[in-house]
């Protein structure tokens, strides 16, 4: 399905902030602010939008889940020859440098203890980079211990001309 990714990843996000997440340990309301950096450019992108939702799900869920209370989630889209960047960058716990290329291994998760606290099984980015690979994408992340983690999505995109659109017709 072709979608403006843009829109797409707004409607996601603006489900996020109706959404009340529950912190697992304390049991009560986490708050959060999703600050939005997309840009008002179309950009469409051929992909399974159900699939896609999963992963950016994944990357929010765990942006709220590893950050305390009240911590900023900075969601930007930026593009440039051939592809499209997502990123989603949180003021968390951070990962560290050693676990950078691990978390996307399947039931890995960095801290065995913590993380069981917070609930989830260690799947949610090995699915993501199932997915994103599926569509010719990469996924990263990049991270500082105690500042926080950046986890990045690139996509294939070849902008559309208007040549383009009267092709279509
Ligand atoms: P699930 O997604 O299956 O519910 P999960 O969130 O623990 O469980 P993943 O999403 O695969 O699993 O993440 C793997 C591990 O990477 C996490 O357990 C956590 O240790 C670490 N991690 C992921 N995202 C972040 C983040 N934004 N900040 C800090 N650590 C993170
Ligand atoms: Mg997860």
């Amino acid at each position: 399905e072709f979608v403006n990714l843009n829109d797409f990843v707004s409607h996601i996000l603006n489900r996020f902030d109706m959404i009340v997440k529950t912190d697992k340990n304390k049991g009560h309301k986490k708050k959060y602010t999703i600050k939005r950096e997309l840009g008002n450019q179309a950009l469409w992108v051929e992909i399974d939008t159900d699939k896609m939702m999963q992963v950016i799900d994944n990357i929010m869920n765990n942006a709220i889940k590893y950050s305390p209370d009240g911590g900023v989630i900075t969601v930007r889209l930026t593009h440039s020859q051939g592809h499209v960047i997502l990123s989603i960058s949180d003021q968390g716990l951070g990962i560290p440098r050693k676990d950078l290329g691990k978390i996307f291994d399947r039931f890995y998760r960095v801290d065995k203890a913590r993380s069981r606290a917070q609930g989830g099984t260690g799947l949610g980015l090995a699915i993501a980079k199932e997915i994103v690979e599926a569509h010719h994408g990469r996924i990263w992340a990049d991270s500082s211990e105690g500042k926080g983690s950046t986890f990045y999505i690139s996509l294939p995109y070849e902008p559309m001309t208007e040549e383009d659109d009267w092709d279509e017709v």
